[in-house]
């Protein structure tokens, strides 16, 4: 009887964000002839964490209207005392924050109650809440595990493996003595209190603890998490330890006040700009009058915008989770900025700006610029997308924005791209030299840091070109002999071949343990 009567058939293989981010992998090391073991190594990460954290919740306000409001219509006004105990959130939930109604004026009938502002709320007893963690360590061959921590509805092991992955290749590209690695947790951070926020983080890292450590995994932020959530999974990670300062870096990303590094939270859009500069620099242009859009206004996508308008290039829209903008008399960046980070904009979003017009989602795809900046989520640049982009560049300032299918579509289009795993490395880049700066007790000023990183962008990015050209340049800032593989390829595949020659490298030279 032949075999395949004894064993159920194996499954076909399914496209998933994993596989579909793994394919410029395959093709990559097709082109070097990567080692056979060195890519069974890489193509799987080398652990895979999953866990939950509980944490209970607060008591909340939740808005009631129309008929549910009605028969609470002639209840009195209750007066807080202290208004400051009441916590808005963006989903219009209040969070009561200590003991908020405590000593006020209650009012309350079958559990709703009024506010000043006329609105009828029921009280909802907080109560625990279950959330899914993860971390994804990828590769460690040429140091530990790096990758951010991502607070968001939807992520997946799926999609965490893919990032860490992402990493392993950004690492090597930068030239930074790390792995891959990423987690987080499946919530949306816009439904929950400062406070809230604070005991799940904490939680997370009390699980995560056993797992992470300045010389074995090291996140940061990422989506969803800032500065305030590193600081306290650093509280977290050394609370009660004997040499508590010796571990400040286990989190990069931190508050320059407390072991952070000048220059990190712009870190990422000035990788995104210097790149950009470069490939102008090369034409024999400036920025000077080149129009962009930017698809996200967060972390990213908010600072290569005010870099690049400093820089006199001309911001023409952008896109973000909750609305779109566009003026052709171009969009100043820096008013976009305060207008998304006011403490009353409580969905930090570019809607309603008043500097500019409401447009369409499907119309920002469409206006006709110079460069294109994605710095929202995966996946956005689909082939639909591909076809209507009227651009000449694409600066992949988010994770993974382009689809593969799109991918092929610009290439035939003649679009030009830097892709995410050198464009956006300049975050990781600068939370490398957060981390020396830890470790030997320094603190290194802003120019300095952007001098460091100028530097280290343009020079991995030369390489890259070099590569894809198949044809090497050796100038005072790069040297490209060594990595040409004698023909010619799309600058992501060039990225991949220089990440996993810097990685083969390290199985090469020092073998495997076992
Ligand atoms: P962020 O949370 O600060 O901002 C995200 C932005 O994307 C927000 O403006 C949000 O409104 C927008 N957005 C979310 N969903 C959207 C949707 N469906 N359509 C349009 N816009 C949407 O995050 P960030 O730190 O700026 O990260 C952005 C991207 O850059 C991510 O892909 C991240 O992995 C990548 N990245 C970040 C860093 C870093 O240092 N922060 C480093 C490397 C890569």
């Amino acid at each position: 009887m032949s075999e395949t009567y004894m064993r159920v058939p194996a499954p076909g293989p399914k496209r998933t964000v994993y596989t579909e981010a793994m394919e410029i992998f395959h093709r990559a090391a097709d082109l070097i002839g990567l080692n056979p073991r060195v890519r069974l190594e890489l193509e799987e990460p080398d652990y895979e964490h999953i866990f939950h954290v509980t944490v209970k919740l607060k008591d909340r306000l939740v808005p009631v209207t129309g008929a549910d409001a009605a028969p609470f219509a002639d209840l009195p006004v209750t007066q807080v005392r202290n208004p400051e105990g009441l916590e808005q959130l963006a989903d219009g939930k209040i969070i009561l924050n200590g003991r908020a109604l405590l000593g006020s004026d209650v009012a309350i009938r079958r559990g709703h109650l009024r506010l000043p502002s006329g609105g009828v709320y029921q009280l909802v007893p907080g109560e625990a809440q279950r959330f899914k963690a993860y971390r994804v360590q990828h590769n460690q061959a040429r140091g530990p595990y790096k990758g951010g921590i991502r607070y968001h509805r939807e992520v997946s092991l799926d999609l965490f493996k893919a990032l860490a992955a992402e990493m392993t290749w950004k690492t090597a590209i930068a030239e930074v003595p790390f792995g891959g690695g990423k987690g987080g947790i499946q919530l949306d951070p816009r439904q929950y209190g400062r406070e809230e926020l604070e005991a799940i983080t904490l939680r997370y890292m009390y699980k995560l603890k056993s797992l992470v450590g300045p010389n074995i995994d090291i996140p940061a932020p990422d989506v969803g998490t800032n500065g305030e959530i590193m600081a306290l999974m650093l509280r977290q990670f050394s609370d009660g330890e004997r040499e508590r300062h010796a571990q400040r870096g286990v989190v990069t990303g931190k508050d320059v006040r407390i072991g952070g590094s000048e220059g990190r939270v712009k870190a990422t859009g000035r990788g995104v700009v210097f790149c950009v500069e470069d490939f102008y620099a090369e034409r024999g242009e400036t920025l000077k009058g080149k129009t962009f859009i930017v698809q996200g206004f967060g972390n990213v996508g908010s600072h290569a915008a005010e870099i690049l308008c400093s820089m006199g290039a001309k911001l023409l829209a952008v896109n973000d989770a909750d609305g779109t903008i566009f003026s052709g008399d171009g969009i100043d960046a820096s008013a976009l900025m305060a207008y998304t980070t006011d403490s009353k904009n409580l969905k930090r979003s570019v809607a309603g700006y008043p500097g500019a017009q409401k447009i369409e989602k499907a119309d920002f795809w469409g206006v006709p610029c110079d460069f294109v900046i994605p710095a929202a989520l995966g996946g956005e640049i689909t082939s639909e997308v591909a076809e209507k982009l009227k651009t000449k560049l694409i600066a992949e300032g988010a994770n993974g924005p382009t689809t593969p299918e799109a991918d092929a579509i610009l290439q035939k289009r003649g679009i030009e791209m830097i892709p995410d795993i050198i464009a956006n490395a300049g975050g990781v880049t600068v939370s490398y030299y957060e981390w020396i700066q830890n470790k030997r007790m320094e603190s290194w000023t802003e120019a300095e840091v952007n001098k460091k990183l100028e530097f280290a962008m343009k020079r991995n990015y030369r390489i890259i070109r070099d590569i894809a050209r198949n044809s090497a340049r050796k100038t005072e800032m790069h040297d490209g002999t060594r990595f040409l593989i004698g023909k010619e390829m799309s600058t992501r595949a060039a990225a991949m071949v220089l990440a996993l020659k810097r990685i083969e490298a390290h199985y090469q030279l020092e073998g495997f343990s076992q």
